[in-house]
């Protein structure tokens, strides 16, 4: 059955709604990989927006890595949407660009993507990949964005809407330890990056190196059924077969 005919014009309408508010964010204003403005294509599996040209170049790659949606001229799936708002490009991009060198020439575009998420060749060698729990832990992986400038970023993430308050309360339900940091001192705050994702009914998955990438799909895939498993109450089923 096409999931899709099941997305009524008023869920469509509010998707719309919801893609275009994402489209403000200031870390999402830029292509996730050329940086051009005002992108108006997504990876609804990289969680990220794009360029009408780096589309193309996604759609390249292959769905196994990425696949591209417009943001207004496709049907979006509820799960998809709520990815696009857990991820971004800003949360994206601390783990596939963490070791890229700043000012790096990204005017090759194809080449750029290719080797940013075929090759993997800046993904953070020490951070796990950021987890869709809906920005809650944003400072565990990205420190650098609640310390630097941008961090009115996070606050506004924070201000979730009333799509999102269900899903935000069990995060914050999971996690308590982080939700109460997160309104802390600095000096909490950096007590958190230090430790360890928080345990018990954690959202955050460990790495197992042994894990990775076994099966050749993206890094997020796996991290999105891991994901899964512990918010099977919030998240749909089928949130790692967008399509
Ligand atoms: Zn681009």
């Amino acid at each position: 059955m096409n999931e899709k005919a099941s997305i009524s014009k008023e869920l469509e309408a509010k998707h719309t709604k919801i893609l275009e508010g994402l489209l403000k964010l200031p870390e999402n204003r830029e292509c996730a990989d050329c940086r051009s403005k005002a992108p108006r294509w997504a990876s609804v599996n990289l969680g990220i927006f794009i360029c009408m040209q780096c589309s193309g170049i996604h759609r390249s790659l292959g769905v196994h890595i990425s696949k591209v949606r417009s943001t207004t001229l496709d049907t979006w799936l509820p799960e998809q949407v709520a990815f696009m708002q857990s991820m971004g490009n800003e949360r994206s991009n601390c783990y596939w660009e963490a070791e890229l060198p700043p000012n790096f020439d990204r005017r090759g575009n194809q080449m750029f993507i290719r080797a940013k998420y075929e090759e993997k060749k800046w993904v953070s060698k020490n951070r796990t990949h950021p987890t869709p729990p809906l920005g809650g832990m944003r400072s565990i992986y990205c420190d650098s964005i609640e310390t630097g400038p941008k961090s009115s970023i996070s606050k506004k993430m924070r201000n979730f809407s009333l799509d999102e308050e269900i899903l935000t309360k069990h995060v914050a339900k999971a996690t308590p330890t982080v939700a109460k940091a997160r309104g802390n001192s600095l000096d909490m705050k950096n007590h958190m990056i230090a430790s360890a994702p928080p345990r018990g009914p954690s959202l955050v998955k460990e790495i197992d190196p042994s894990t990775k990438n076994t099966n050749g799909s993206p890094d997020l895939l796996k991290y999105v059924q891991d994901a899964k498993q512990d918010c099977s109450s919030v998240i749909p089923a089928r949130w790692a077969t967008f399509d």
